[in-house]
């Protein structure tokens, strides 16, 4: 009889973990019984790319960042690199809202760390005690204490006040809605504490790693961030289209793994059951937290305290006649002292190409997150209001919409907060001690889609290695 695995989650971790299984498997000629169980009718997680009135609407994310391989060693192998598309060169620059301004982040700025000198001086973002004191970031020693410190303490300690408030802080609540004051830096952003350690300073690290990519490859760099002509979803057709040995069952929710007579056994919603050899959960901390508590309350517990929030995506599109703003950029994101409803705006239609029309523009807004959460429980008619005065009272522009595409992400973004990184450890741990059970997703070593497809492929390696053990 064929081994049978069952993969829960049908996000790009869980598709990930299909497809590496079924591919490994296959080369090593096993024959293995491979089911992905998804709660949605449609496959994705939070990677949803809908096309409406001739738009290319990403409600989830938009692209994945090129300097973690995974993402573009997968499109590779999907044969699909042809489908590639980076940002639009020519419209480089993003903004940041300050004193109900927009304000352009200086060329070479890497989150908070600059890294050229002309455009950093001569920036309206900072006052000149502002840009003093993130230029002595040279000087400030390295912590040597190993804690564990949240982003506001570390960015607070190396750069200053300015470069939390101004670039830190709204770039965070930007890429992972969270909150800088309890967001482990380790966790959430582990290069820059390496870096701190190996050069004294982030500064000095950034700019040797820019010396040594430029002369690794004198070219043109390629863009920081990539995407698919048709949107991410393309990714996830792929890889269902791809994995010809694994059985999809969508629509049915997974409620528990038991374990009966040395065999684990998924119960489903729909009432049946599937027995497992080998078992990848690669759905959100705390639902894995409720399937698991029949066999481990202590790892049930462990994995629903990490902590989640929720977000929004707002697409809105215009016709370009008229639109009254030049985009010239790829967006910008709001400080919280700000004080507005949305965390951030993404130029989509100047960021990347085939998102529309040649007589259409289309921005894309966040709201909610940690600072926000209220926001995501309002009804689409205040949302869309909220959002609006927001829009044209910091761009200027008033003009309707032309289609409007809200979408809630509830509880989707896991937040990386002080103590991580051992909580991880401890939930691995516990659940190694279950036998041939594997936790894949966004909950553990980064949130992004190359870090989940890397989740997804090591839990199949692991899963697949048990099996032949
Ligand atoms: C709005 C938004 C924007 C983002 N932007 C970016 C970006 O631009 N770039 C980037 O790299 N990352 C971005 N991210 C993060 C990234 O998209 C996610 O971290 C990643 O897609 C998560 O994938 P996953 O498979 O781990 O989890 P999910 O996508 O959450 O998938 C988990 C799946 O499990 C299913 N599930 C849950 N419980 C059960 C159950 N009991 N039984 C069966 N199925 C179940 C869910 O329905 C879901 O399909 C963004 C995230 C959001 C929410």
């Amino acid at each position: 009889m064929k081994a049978s695995v069952v993969i829960i989650g049908a996000g790009i971790s869980g598709l990930s973990a299909a497809y590496r299984l079924d591919k490994l498997s296959t080369q090593a000629g096993i024959g293995l019984d491979i089911t992905v169980v998804e709660k949605e009718t449609q496959p994705g997680g939070t990677i949803r790319t809908e096309h409406i009135d001739g738009f290319v609407v990403e409600t989830g994310p938009d692209c994945f960042f090129a300097e973690k391989p995974y993402a573009g060693m997968l499109v590779n192998e999907l044969g699909m690199s042809d489908r590639l598309i980076g940002t639009n060169g020519r419209n480089q620059g993003t903004y940041v809202l300050w004193h109900n301004r927009l304000h352009r982040l200086p060329d070479g700025v890497v989150l908070m760390i600059p890294t050229r000198f002309a455009p950093f001086v001569t920036s309206t973002l900072f006052s000149l005690p502002g840009k003093i004191r993130m230029g002595m970031e040279i000087f400030v020693p390295r912590r040597t204490d190993g804690i564990d410190e949240s982003l506001s303490e570390f960015t607070l300690r190396r750069f200053g006040r300015e470069a939390l408030d101004r670039i830190a802080e709204p770039l965070v609540a930007g890429v992972h809605a969270g909150d800088p004051d309890t967001m482990s830096v380790r966790s959430s952003f582990p290069r820059f504490v390496t870096m701190e350690q190996k050069y004294g300073s982030l500064i000095r690290g950034m700019l040797n790693a820019r010396r040594v990519m430029r002369e690794g490859s004198p070219s043109t760099p390629a863009s920081m961030f990539m995407t698919m002509k048709g949107g991410l979803q393309e990714i996830i057709d792929a890889l269902q289209r791809q994995s010809p040995g694994v059985s999809f069952r969508t629509g049915v929710q997974a409620l528990a793994v038991e374990k009966s007579e040395g065999t684990y056994w998924v119960r489903l919603s729909d009432g049946g059951r599937i027995s497992a050899d080998g078992i990848v959960i690669a759905v959100p901390a705390y639902s894995a937290a409720g399937m698991l508590s029949p066999v481990s309350r202590e790892l049930s517990d462990l994995l629903t305290s990490i902590p989640y929030v929720s977000t929004a995506t707002v697409s809105l599109a215009y016709e370009k006649r008229g639109f009254g703003h030049p985009l010239k950029g790829f967006g910008f994101v709001v400080p919280r002292k700000e004080n507005r409803h949305i965390m951030a705006a993404t130029w989509t239609s100047s960021k990347f190409e085939y998102r529309t029309g040649d007589d259409a523009v289309l921005i894309r807004c966040f709201v909610g997150g940690a600072a926000h959460q209220d926001m995501v429980s309002r009804s689409d008619e205040e949302i869309l209001d909220l959002v609006r005065r927001d829009i044209d009272d910091i761009m200027g522009v008033s003009p309707s919409p032309v289609m409007v595409r809200i979408k809630r992400w509830i509880k989707a973004m896991p937040q990386y907060t002080i103590g991580h990184e051992p909580r991880v450890k401890a939930i691995e741990q516990l659940a190694e001690g279950l036998g041939n059970v594997c936790l894949a997703g966004s909950a553990y070593h980064g949130i992004g889609i190359s870090d989940c497809i890397n989740s997804g492929n090591t839990a199949a390696q692991s899963v697949l290695k048990r099996l032949l053990c």
